[in-house]
């Protein structure tokens, strides 16, 4: 019969323990980090890349003057405050005034996580054939596609435009008449 004495277990070094979960612990943050900053990074580029080939469709369509198709990628929250009909009268105005869309730049884009979907707001600055502008649109993504949500182009042929030609008034919205005398603009 052998007694059986086990051999006495090693002393956990407190010292190394320590250091093997400071060294993991520092390894975690800098994974968290690379997890949460590449994460970040990515979303912003695929927002970007989202947005611009949003854009690109949106302004295809109106370039061909095919507004139904344009009106079909709008968010369901701008369709329900403008109709077909107004959407149609808005864009021949804006081509109208601004002339053939020739090019854009982007100044800035900011993506959001919410939780109906991702919202995207960039600005722009456009190049058309009569001047330029900056546009300003909010992106809103639903099922893995992104819907033009809010578009306002600023430009100052708008501002000549809407300048009533007989009283002298500055209307702030694209319309037909002068919102200060009814007279056509
Ligand atoms: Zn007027």
């Amino acid at each position: 019969m052998v007694d059986f004495e086990p051999a006495p277990a090693e002393k956990p070094s407190s010292s190394r323990t320590l250091l093997i979960v400071a060294v993991v612990g520092c390894l975690a943050v800098v994974a968290l980090l690379a997890v949460c900053g590449g994460g970040f990074g990515y979303f912003l580029y695929q927002g970007k890349v989202a947005t611009d080939t949003a854009l690109d469709e949106f302004q295809g369509k109106l370039d061909a003057k095919d507004y139904a198709s344009a009106y079909a990628l709008i968010a369901p929250e701008w369709q329900a405050k403008q109709t077909r009909e107004e959407f149609e009268e808005l864009f021949t105005m804006i081509d109208d005034v601004m002339g053939k869309y020739k090019s854009r730049s982007m100044a800035s884009v900011n993506v959001n996580q919410a939780p109906g979907g991702s919202i995207a707001n960039a600005t722009y600055k456009v190049e058309y054939e009569k001047g330029s502008g900056q546009l300003a649109v909010v992106l809103k993504e639903s099922g893995g596609r992104w819907h033009v949500l809010g578009y306002q182009l600023n430009s100052d042929n708008f501002e000549k435009r809407l300048k009533c030609p007989s009283c002298g008034f500055q209307n702030q919205n694209l319309g037909k008449f002068c919102t200060n005398c009814g007279k056509p603009l």
